[in-house]
């Protein structure tokens, strides 16, 4: 296992906390307290709560250990398709923990909130620009929240024109996300194909789109890791017959500063600052999901909005055709900050090298890894590229098998069965930040894995074997689950 990250070496076992306390053990230095109990204490505070009793190095290990439990970007790569799983440059979290903004309450007001409302307005600005269009609100606190925001503008756009619609196109490359956005306002999807390429034909949606339709989701690039190159025809065909476009532009490290989804015909879209604009994805942490739209769309904009008079910012709710509010405030501050200070310190310049090294990247592994594990869809990628199975049948090992032995050689797996147009699906996406030594030991794991599926099929059946817990037995995980620990 040379020039492989490896996963074995010192894992601790660790039970849990009340497992580990001792009768006086205390973690706290302070002196106790002299001052005899007093009666009003015992009445409403009452006995000390039924916490284990631990000394400090008990609990400084417990945490550790469990720590090392994880993994994560800064442990090694993370090429999960559709989810961009990248490094995220630490001074963003610098910025987010100044005083001044983590100590920040949105209930002191505008008047002592300038520097956060001028921080979002400018953001709105940035991501304006990077996207092409007229207006932004950051309010969406995830993804699917955009999704939803932006139907709703859709809704209200309808609703103002007069007669609302009952469908919406949505194409099989779409993110699962997007036809539950479109149930939750209340619009039955309309599913269609994409062609032989991976994309969408014009074709395909000319022969759906009529005037009970409200518009299209469209995911580009798509959850193939292509791009949608007919946007801007089928754009005009939605448009002709009263429609609107809206944009899923989680992917956007894809194609920030290379191609403005305001520019081909998209009219509504949502960004996933917690994807693309360095805040941490997973791990349940806050997300933003902002939307961008036209000068059009824009009176129909989530309130509060943020408009600036001379040197001063403030809130503005006032605003008649909103949808109204969809978050607490504004949203997810601290995310914002991190997008904020990302932007500025990447410049123009920087945003597109994210795009170009995403693409070349996932480009990269799609060319080595092609006559390794079979290729769907064997034409140039953007972020992103799926292999599947079909290569390693004839052994019965399955992608799930290659995934699994992924995690011995030290690598988190990539995405399985996802997208389900392609059968077994093993989505890989390297991101613009891994090197390409990095990138060469996955290519060479996933070799040596191939390799494996030939020779000792059976091995690979019940992999992995050096992780804490080895092969689960995934269906009684999911009936049974065992939650504590
Ligand atoms: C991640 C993702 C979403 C959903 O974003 P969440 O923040 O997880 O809700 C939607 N669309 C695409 C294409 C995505 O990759």
């Amino acid at each position: 296992m040379s020039n492989r990250p490896g996963t074995s070496g010192l894992i601790f076992k660790e039970p849990q906390l009340w497992d580990k306390s001792s009768e006086g053990r205390c973690a706290v230095s302070i002196p106790r307290t002299d001052v005899e109990r007093s009666e009003l204490d015992k009445k409403y505070v009452g006995d000390a709560p039924d916490l284990p009793q631990l000394s400090e190095l008990d609990v400084v290990r417990h945490y550790t250990r469990l720590s090392q439990w994880n993994f994560g970007v800064d442990s090694g790569m993370y090429p999960l398709g559709s989810c961009t799983m990248k490094y995220n440059p630490k001074t963003n979290e610098v910025q987010a923990a100044r005083q001044g903004f983590a100590g920040a309450h949105p209930l002191s007001g505008e008047e002592f909130s300038q520097g956060a409302l001028k921080l979002m307005y400018y953001l709105e600005k940035y991501l304006a620009t990077i996207t092409g269009f007229d207006a932004v609100s950051l309010q969406p606190a995830a993804g699917a929240h955009g999704e939803l925001a932006g139907m709703l503008v859709i809704h209200a756009y309808h609703a103002k024109k007069g007669k609302q619609r009952s469908k919406i196109i949505i194409p099989d490359t779409a993110h699962g996300t997007n036809p539950a956005s479109a149930t939750l306002c209340g619009y039955q999807s309309i599913n269609i194909k994409s062609g032989e390429k991976g994309i969408l034909e014009p074709e395909a949606v000319a022969a759906v789109m009529d005037e009970e339709t409200a518009g299209i989701m469209i995911t580009n690039p798509n959850t193939l890791g292509l791009f949608e190159d007919n946007l801007k025809e089928i754009a005009g065909i939605v448009h002709e017959k009263g429609g609107l476009v809206y944009g899923d532009g989680a992917n956007m490290n894809a194609i920030m500063g290379v191609v403005k989804p305001g520019e081909i015909g998209v009219d509504v879209l949502h960004l996933n600052l917690h994807k693309t604009f360095a805040t941490p994805h997973g791990g349940g942490g806050p997300g933003s999901g902002p939307i961008a739209v036209t000068k059009e769309l824009e009176p129909f904009l989530p309130i509060p909005r943020i408009e600036q008079e001379i040197d001063t910012y403030k809130l503005v709710t006032d605003c008649p055709d909103t949808v109204g509010r969809l978050h607490t405030f504004y949203g997810h501050f601290g995310v914002m900050i991190k997008a904020y200070s990302y932007i500025l310190s990447m410049g123009a310049k920087g945003l597109k090298d994210v795009s170009t090294y995403a693409v070349l990247n996932a480009n990269y592994v799609k060319e080595s890894l092609k006559d390794t594990m079979n290729l769907p869809y064997d034409q140039p990628c953007m972020h992103e590229c799926v292999f599947n199975d079909e290569n390693q049948r004839e052994f019965h090992i399955t992608t799930m098998d290659m995934a699994k032995r992924l995690l011995d050689y030290g690598f988190h797996p990539p995405t399985v069965y996802f997208p389900l147009v392609v059968d077994g699906a093993f989505m890989v996406e390297p991101t613009e930040t891994e090197s390409k030594e990095y990138i060469d030991q996955f290519i060479d794991a996933v070799k040596a894995i191939s390799k494996e599926a030939e020779t000792d099929p059976d091995k690979l059946k019940k992999a992995p074997y050096l992780t804490k817990v080895t092969r689960l037995d995934e269906v009684t995980a999911a009936r049974k689950p065992c939650l504590r620990g």
